[in-house]
């Protein structure tokens, strides 16, 4: 089961600390010369490469990568509809908190008629990735596709793998979810074939290139999305999942353990990382973890996840420790499951989401908290953030000066200027009061 990492009576300084988490031996960085063949293919043959790739990866050739629009009504028309409620319900709590979050213009006076305004420009079009390999994600289609209606996004193209056990169309409740936010534009295409199609567009398939690429996928989509970074924006790299809890004696090992095993059912390379003050309370979740992971649907996947590198059980001297090592971990999500939950909240400065106490586990987060679930993964939540409608919207300054404004801050551009020997750059200003 999980191995233990004990730093109990040391004080590893922040660059040991960085060198003692746990990571996934196959990380993004490994994937980058598969990714990156892949996506070459997809630039060079389009259609055909796409259609190949289904073969390859998803073990089945679709009948066409453009979803018909019929197949996407007809896909909401069957949805089930303790399902359609379930997922209205996820729709309607995440549009909220989209919403409120849309980050508001800011207009700064800095003198009388000296102006910065800050408003918020949405990209035009944007290619949102919905995984299908080991799992299907249609909570994955509400959390990319709200966020970017919130932001006023016009166009928005949607991407899922296409199924074996559905004759190569997306999963049927994808396409229903879809269908329901009314996105017509959708592909069967997974993987980082599907983020250089998105990125580089496919001309023989009318797929246009996009501003934006988001979205969750495995260790491949992750490692497309930092090789197209440059020719279109991401979101972040949000590739195999991760949880650590900080835990102490006053935390429920049984919550603890069953929070560990959901994050581990995602993927065989998923972290679960439990750090706690308690010796005891590690040997408590250790024997919960056990029983539940024999006894989980997908065992063998959590069973892999959980014995993998990537995962541990960390012994600190105390909770601020345990912080300290949260915040070089960086998780994507960190659970906080203490008697003071607000003292360690305090300390953390890195992670992609923060569920606190006993009753806000991932999994709520994963559906219907109204949070959304596309977040930072492989330690990148030390510099990026999870999906919001913001990822989707880009800040612009207007700079809006009158005459006396201009003439009163003109001795401080004739004077840096000078400094940088650009005098055009003063004279430009000069020229607008010789008249
Ligand atoms: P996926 O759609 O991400 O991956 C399937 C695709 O991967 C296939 O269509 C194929 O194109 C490609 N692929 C498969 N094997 C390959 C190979 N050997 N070489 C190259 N490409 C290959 O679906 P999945 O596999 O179920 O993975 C979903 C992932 O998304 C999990 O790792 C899960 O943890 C993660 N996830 C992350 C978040 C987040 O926000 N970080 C949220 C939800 C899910």
């Amino acid at each position: 089961m999980l191995r233990t990492i004990d730093l109990r009576g040391s004080r590893p300084s922040p660059a040991e600390l960085l060198a003692l988490v746990p990571r996934a031996e196959t990380d993004v960085t490994a994937a980058l010369a598969p990714a990156g063949r892949i996506i070459d293919e997809v630039r060079e043959h389009g259609g055909q490469a796409l259609l190949d790739q289904a073969e390859r990866f998803d073990g089945v050739r679709p009948a066409a990568i453009r979803v018909p629009a019929e197949e996407l009504r007809a896909a909401l028309e069957a949805l089930d509809p303790a399902v359609r409620e379930a997922v209205e319900s996820t729709i309607a709590r995440v549009r909220a908190a989209s919403a409120a979050q849309v980050p508001v213009p800011v207009t700064t006076v800095l003198a009388p008629g000296a102006v910065i305004e800050q408003r918020w420009q949405p990209v035009e079009r944007v290619g949102l990735y919905v995984p299908g390999g080991k799992a299907v994600y249609p909570s994955s289609v509400v959390m990319n596709v709200v966020p970017a209606q919130v932001a006023g996004v016009r166009s928005i193209a949607l991407a899922s793998p296409p199924q074996a056990d559905h004759d190569g169309r997306i999963h049927p409740t994808i396409a229903a979810v879809a269908a329901l936010l009314g996105v017509d534009e959708v592909y069967a295409m997974g993987g980082a074939g599907a983020i250089g199609a998105f990125a580089y567009g496919v001309p023989d398939l009318g797929v246009l290139p996009v501003q934006r690429v988001t979205g969750p996928g495995n260790v491949f989509v992750a490692a497309a999305k930092r090789l197209v970074a440059g020719v279109t924006g991401i979101d972040a790299e949000a590739g195999p999942t991760d949880i650590l809890v900080i835990a102490d004696a006053s935390a429920d090992a049984d919550f603890v353990a069953a929070d560990l095993v959901s994050q581990a059912e995602h993927d065989e390379l998923a972290a679960s990382v439990l750090v706690t003050d308690s010796a005891e309370f590690a040997e408590a979740v250790r024997e919960r973890l056990e029983t539940r992971v024999a006894a989980t649907k997908h065992s063998a996947r959590v069973r892999a996840a959980v014995e993998g590198p990537q995962s541990a059980l960390v012994l600190v001297d105390d909770l601020e420790q345990a912080a300290a090592f949260a915040n070089a971990f960086g998780a994507e999500h960190l659970e906080i499951q203490v008697a003071d939950v607000d003292a360690t909240l305090a300390r953390i400065e890195n992670a992609g989401a923060i569920f606190v106490g006993p009753h806000s586990p991932v999994s709520l987060g994963d559906y219907a908290a109204g949070s959304n679930h596309v977040l930072p993964t492989g330690g990148t939540a030390r510099h990026v953030s999870g999906l919001s409608a913001a990822t989707f919207l880009r800040p612009q300054q207007v700079v809006r000066y009158d005459e006396a404004a201009l003439r009163a801050v003109a001795p401080v551009i004739a004077t840096l200027s000078a400094e940088e020997d650009l005098p055009a750059h003063g004279e430009a200003v000069t020229a607008r009061f010789e008249r």
